[in-house]
């Protein structure tokens, strides 16, 4: 019922004039095989059955026509071509021999290049399925009503049956490949820059490290998944940074920010995860360590910092960060571990700057 209520309530796009690049594949394929299809018609009509060659031909030629115009319009109405086709060929057939003729088959083909059109409400495409059912309903009954024109013999009828049956089955296998294949190709492509989509939302430009939300969903994670494993949180902030700023430019501040994260890479020895916190801030998250063990790699870090020389246009200068470290006591939240960090952060910037917090 879901299902059936999402179809009816779903979006469409706005339709515009031409023909979506899949449908008109399809429509062209559709009507190479109608061809194919009718000059085997044309060929058999005089050899067993005494009717108008001229009928096939004459359906080759509308069909000629409509392929010419899906090539080089590809408009919306090219659809309508389409229809009118498949229903005048099934017209003449029920008329000249009878519903055994197997033909009916070919209002199938319309059913499926209605439903599988994007572009039209569901509304729509439900009048016209109704349109397609009540007019083989009405062909069926006068059919049983009307005898017709030409009888054909049995085997005739089988050859017939066959030709018509294949044809059919041909067409909509075609439409079905190309249709399916649209579609996977579609998801395969949303899936893909949903990926990139997503981890670019996650991840900060300047230094292509993961941003706060990034971080939080990766502790998150590692909580769910081990929530027996301990942890600790640290949060870094630069020292002065807005000196270096004032003193040598914005530019040069970025550039700090970048050498600063090659410098975690380097240290980090898959210790810990680093993300930026925000300006000039780093969170670090360090699985299965106590406060202890993220303190004695935080101070290793903090003297890291201090040692690396930075060199901007002819600039030479150094800074330091001060950290602030916490650890999981699996009973607190995690906002409140990283309210805990960011509180001896500061503390450590009251009583000095350069230096962890534990
Ligand atoms: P403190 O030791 O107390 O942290 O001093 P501070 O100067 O580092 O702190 P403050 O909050 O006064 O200044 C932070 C500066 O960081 C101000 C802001 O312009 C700078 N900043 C934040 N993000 C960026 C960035 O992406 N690039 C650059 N160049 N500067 C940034
Ligand atoms: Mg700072
Ligand atoms: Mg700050």
């Amino acid at each position: 019922m879901d299902f059936f209520s999402s179809f009816l309530h779903q979006k469409v796009p706005r339709s515009g004039k031409e023909l979506p690049v899949y449908y008109r594949k399809a429509l062209t394929v559709s009507e190479i095989l109608l061809i194919a299809y009718l000059f085997v018609c044309f060929f058999f009509y005089p050899l067993f059955l005494e009717v108008w060659i001229w009928i096939p031909l004459l359906f080759i030629a509308v069909t000629g026509f409509g392929l010419w115009i899906t090539k080089n319009r590809g408009m919306r109405e090219n659809l309508l071509v389409y229809a009118v086709l498949c229903a005048g060929w099934v017209f003449w057939n029920v008329y000249a021999f009878g519903w055994s003729s197997g033909v009916q088959h070919f209002l199938t083909l319309m059913v499926v290049f209605i439903f599988f059109d994007v572009y039209e409400k569901p509304l729509i495409k439900i009048g016209c399925f109704i349109v397609i059912l009540v007019y083989r309903i009405v062909l069926f009954s006068w059919s049983l009503q009307h005898t017709a024109i030409y009888a054909m013999d049995k085997a005739v009828n089988t050859y017939y049956q066959t030709i018509n049956t294949v044809g059919f089955f041909v067409m909509l296998a075609a439409m079905c490949i190309i249709f399916s294949t649209s579609i996977q190709n579609t998801e395969r492509e949303l899936r893909l820059r949903n990926q990139t989509l997503y981890k670019e939302a996650g991840t900060d430009p300047l230094t292509g490290l993961p941003n706060r939300r990034a971080m939080i969903e990766t502790i998150e994670k590692y909580c769910k998944s081990e929530p027996e494993s301990p942890f600790a949180v640290a949060i870094a902030d630069i020292d002065f940074f807005k000196n270096v700023n004032d003193t040598y430019g914005h530019n040069c501040g970025d550039y700090t920010l970048v050498k600063l994260t090659e410098l975690f890479a380097e240290h980090s020895g898959g210790r810990y995860r680093v993300c930026r916190w925000g300006g000039e801030e780093f969170c670090f998250f360090m699985p299965g360590m106590n406060i202890d063990e993220a303190g004695v790699v935080m101070n290793d870090l903090c003297f890291a910092v201090e040692r690396m020389k930075l060199k901007f246009e002819e600039n030479e200068f150094s800074i330091t960060i001060t950290i602030g470290v916490e650890e999981c006591d699996f009973n607190s939240p995690l906002e409140d571990l990283l309210k805990s960090a960011d509180e001896k952060l500061y503390m450590g910037k009251n009583s000095g700057r350069n230096k962890v917090v534990v």
